[in-house]
């Protein structure tokens, strides 16, 4: 009989442990729903009896936003660079190295493997695009004013030009150049040509 009686009170302490454990589960369920209704409804009301809970709860659920937020932005970020690669070949490239040249010398994008003269170029003083005659030398006397009144007008710029088979006349509407050699055009000091892409 005293092993029957140990054993009935070995099973309601059990009882009793497990009806805990449920009230507990019960009871964090409600706390969780009170925290989520709470986060939902934008009240920052605490209760006082279970703040400290609450806020460990608020902290996983956070933290648990936070990954979200970064899965998100990854996915997100991923989403925005694919576009990006798809038209890689429709976008714009500036020359690696902006060249200028004599007559007869390629023109177009200068890459590390092809080097060409740039066909795409801006003075970022007088804000013209930059024009060039082949086979054509300005003349000494060819001065600012000059180029500023007639600029872009072929006819009345090549007044001040002569023929000379070795040279490109390059110019924008403030400043003209002569190139006999493929030269970077951080060469010529005078030049404020930048490559606008091609
Ligand atoms: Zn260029
Ligand atoms: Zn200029």
């Amino acid at each position: 009989m005293t092993h029957l009686e140990d054993l009935d009170d070995l099973l309601s302490e059990a009882e009793n442990y497990l009806n805990d454990e449920k009230c507990l589960k019960s009871k964090s369920s409600a706390i969780k729903n009170k925290s989520l209704q709470r986060r939902e409804t934008n009240n920052n009301a605490k209760s006082n009896e279970l703040s400290d809970f609450v806020d460990e709860i608020d902290s996983v659920l956070e933290n648990s936003d936070f990954i979200c937020d970064k899965v998100g932005s990854i996915s997100i970020s991923k989403d925005a660079t694919e576009p990006a690669e798809k038209s890689r070949s429709d976008v714009k490239r500036a020359c690696s190295r902006v060249n200028l040249g004599p007559p007869g010398s390629s023109l177009g994008l200068a890459s590390l493997t092809q080097q060409r003269c740039c066909d795409s170029l801006l003075c970022f003083k007088c804000d013209q695009r930059i024009i060039w005659f082949e086979k054509m030398k300005w003349l000494e006397d060819t001065e600012y004013l000059y180029l500023r009144t007639h600029y872009p007008n072929r006819t009345k710029l090549s007044l001040k030009l002569k023929s000379d088979k070795n040279t490109r006349a390059y110019c924008c509407q403030c400043t003209c150049v002569n190139i006999m050699e493929f030269k970077d055009v951080r060469e010529v000091q005078q030049l404020s040509w930048i490559c606008t892409k091609h």
